[in-house]
């Protein structure tokens, strides 16, 4: 998942909790002394008696889950209650440190079960998941509502400069402060009790803006009953839409506004009208007057967040958001979008006009609109480059490229990969790897699940059964795992990938070896658990290797006849990679400044679709749609967690071909460089401000002069 492999588990929760505020029941209440508990004790613990206490997949039975859950809450909770009456003076070790790691038996219980729920799920799962998220959510509150608790945190955090803490303890006393005071620990309780309110107003209001985007989509369909209208659209594409018109009972074809209906009409149809017709209705989403309509709820979320903002003592919701975030403050994120943008700008126009010179010698059009630039920047891809997924496939082996993958993790950091069979596994497909450094040292456990199955989520995801930690000196190591849904083998062909799927999976194994390599010594700062905006950086730096010649020579060869890939090709991908990056580049910055703009001052905003012209007039080339607006479906900020924070899509990049500029520059196998970026990054996890990791092992901060050249935008 290129978004934000940051944690299936709490995105998974994050949604849960949503759901739950709909739910007017709370069925789950028995249980809690019956007779299995024991047993399911056993067999959904913290230690297992297996392998390096991995989890024992094939024992768990359904039943064992409920009780489960409610054991694992009842020990945290008692664990929590331990530190609150400890007539100790409160310390580092006796409140932080025993907060950290209290719910630990917890944590595994909701990995293995959360992780199942994504990777090999059924229906019981799911209603297990509805069951046990308002208890997840009841404990989480109990935590972080808890005065008591609070006041044990406060008066370390209080005395805290003269504790002789080192980085990592600062860190993880802040982030266990901060976890409080954000939530409105520090407010009298009449503003307590306003933060609630808002609060739930707020999960309202989210949920009732993806309800109407969810009902705009599932409203709208087009039907085709003229195939030549059709010309230029994929094969696969059409069968779909031929299937989805039987299925109502209908002739011809049938399309929706889902995303897999909509992009091959946009990008491939030749009819233009028809192209129209998608992307105007794509487009108008929550913004048709209707009972559907979004503006208003924008307009809801846009004052609360502010109001919330300034309860807890911020300047704006963007400030609050960005206080635990690597940018920091909005002034940055505007400025690192304005630099970015002005770079940008002379390509993007020259690539606008050369996109519209290829239309009008093509097709004579002469001005173009929303629907015709990806229709027109495929057609250009393809008379530029012709170069196809089919082409580059037998190229790419899945079992060879996992072996390149892992060579590039020993030439790096020395690491070793052995496949084992005697490790528990949840499908037959998953496959299970010891790792271990070039001393032989014991690192990590690896599991990878590459194919798509019934009850497995699409996308790609890397995620952690186990954390990394030391507890009474005792070093825990973690157990990593990566899912995938790659094409799988056929009855004649091995598993052969396309060049995404590649990436895809180096992207995957980047955020593992952040898991992997964690070397700190508190659970909740180990691995990916890093601010949001730098998370990104050690898969996103990882897909580069993809990119060149001398690694594509350790493992692209033909599945049947071992040749290398050839040199055009490698050329091609590359170029490829950067096609119109100007245009793309300014896209992405249109949504970054809008999500900035709604979030980063006080708004009384008359006029949605005004306001979001006057921001993203800089960034657009299409002339404007007066039936759309952007702002209504822009669910990533409105419903997702990407409020203040669309930015770090870009920010990601920067840093990544930033810090890969470094290698480049010394050899990217240089041990040296792998060694300060192990060192420093890797293996530090959230221990540290991710500045200070990152300018510990680049020696500066990140500028955008290296994405601009590898984008081919100087
Ligand atoms: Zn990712």
């Amino acid at each position: 998942m290129k978004i934000s492999a940051i944690s299936q588990t709490n995105l998974i929760i994050f949604i849960l909790i949503i759901l739950n505020t709909l739910m007017i029941f709370f069925r789950f209440q028995k249980a809690l002394f019956s007779s299995n508990i024991i047993k399911m004790t056993n067999v959904l613990a913290t230690t297992f008696n297996t392998k390096y206490n991995t989890a024992p997949f094939s024992l768990i039975k359904m039943e064992d889950y409920h009780p489960a859950f409610y054991h694992s809450i009842s020990t945290a909770k008692k664990e929590i209650d331990e530190i609150i009456s400890n007539s100790e003076e409160p310390n580092f070790k006796n409140t932080i440190e025993a907060l950290d790691f209290a719910g630990e038996t917890l944590n595994r219980v909701q990995s293995i079960f959360f992780n199942l729920n994504s990777a090999e799920t059924s229906d019981e799962l799911q209603k297990i998941a509805q069951e046990v998220s308002p208890l997840l959510t009841e404990f989480e509150n109990d935590i972080s509502f808890n005065e008591k608790l609070f006041h044990k945190v406060k008066s370390v955090y209080d005395k805290r400069n003269s504790l002789h803490l080192s980085t990592e303890q600062i860190t993880l006393l802040e982030k266990k402060y901060k976890s409080f005071t954000r939530n409105g620990a520090l407010l009298p309780d009449d503003k307590k009790e306003k933060l609630r309110e808002v609060d739930k107003e707020l999960a309202k209001l989210s949920l009732k803006f993806d309800e109407n985007v969810l009902a705009e989509t599932n409203k709208y369909t087009l039907h085709i009953t003229e195939e030549h209208r059709l010309k230029g659209l994929p094969a696969t594409a059409k069968e779909a839409a031929e299937e989805l018109a039987k299925s109502k009972g209908l002739d011809g074809y049938l399309f929706t506004l889902d995303f897999p209906s909509y992009y091959p009409i946009v990008s491939y149809v030749e009819d233009r009208e028809l192209r129209k017709e998608m992307s105007i209705a794509y487009g108008k989403k929550g913004f048709q007057k209707n009972e559907h309509d979004n503006q208003d709820v924008i307009k809801n979320i846009v004052r609360l967040r502010h109001y919330r903002a300034e309860l807890l003592g911020y300047d704006s919701h963007a400030h609050y958001v960005l206080e635990e975030r690597m940018a920091e403050s909005p002034d940055k994120v505007f400025s690192f979008l304005n630099d970015l943008k002005e770079k940008a700008k002379p390509s993007a126009f020259k690539q606008f006009s050369q996109l519209t010179a290829f239309a009008t010698e093509t097709d004579g059009i002469n001005e173009l609109h929303k629907w015709d630039g990806p229709f027109y920047s495929e057609k250009l891809k393809k008379s530029l480059y012709n170069i196809d997924d089919e082409l580059l496939r037998p190229y790419f082996q899945l079992e060879s490229v996992l072996k390149g993958a892992f060579e590039v993790a020993n030439k790096l950091y020395g690491l070793n990969f052995k496949q084992v069979f005697d490790i528990d596994t949840y499908h037959k497909d998953v496959r299970t790897y010891e790792v271990c450094d070039e001393n032989g040292n014991f690192i990590a456990v690896f599991y990878a699940d590459f194919f798509p199955r019934k009850g497995k989520k699409g996308g790609a995801w890397m995620t952690s059964y186990k954390n990394q930690y030391v507890l009474n000196g005792v070093e825990e190591r973690p157990h990593i795992s990566i899912v995938c849904n790659f094409t799988p083998p056929s009855e004649t062909k091995p598993s052969l990938l396309t060049f995404g799927e590649v990436t895809t999976l180096f992207h995957e194994f980047g955020h593992s070896l952040h898991g992997m390599l964690s070397k700190v010594s508190y659970p909740s700062l180990n691995g990916t658990n890093v601010f949001w905006d730098f998370v990104e950086l050690p898969s996103q730096m990882l897909e580069n290797w993809c990119y060149e010649p001398e690694t594509l020579a350790l493992f692209a060869k033909h599945y049947l006849t071992g040749e290398i890939i050839p040199q055009e090709y490698v050329e091609k991908i590359k170029e490829t990679s950067n096609f119109l990056e100007g245009l793309a580049t300014f896209r992405q910055l249109s949504f970054g400044f809008l999500d900035m703009a709604y979030h980063s001052k006080p708004q009384e905003i008359e006029d949605i679709k005004a306001f979001e012209n006057a921001v993203i007039e800089n960034c657009s080339v299409y002339p404007e749609v007066k039936e759309n607006c952007g702002s209504t479906s822009f669910a990533h900020i409105f419903a997702g967690g990407y409020s203040s924070g669309y930015y770090s899509y870009k920010w990601a990049e920067v840093l990544d071909a930033d810090a890969f500029a470094y290698f480049k520059q010394n050899g990217i196998f240089n041990k040296e460089i792998a060694n300060k970026f192990k060192d420093n990054v890797l293996s530090l996890g959230g221990s540290d401000h991710p500045m200070t990791l990152y300018k510990k092992f680049r020696g500066k901060e990140p500028t955008v002069d290296a994405l601009l050249k590898r984008a081919g935008l100087l």
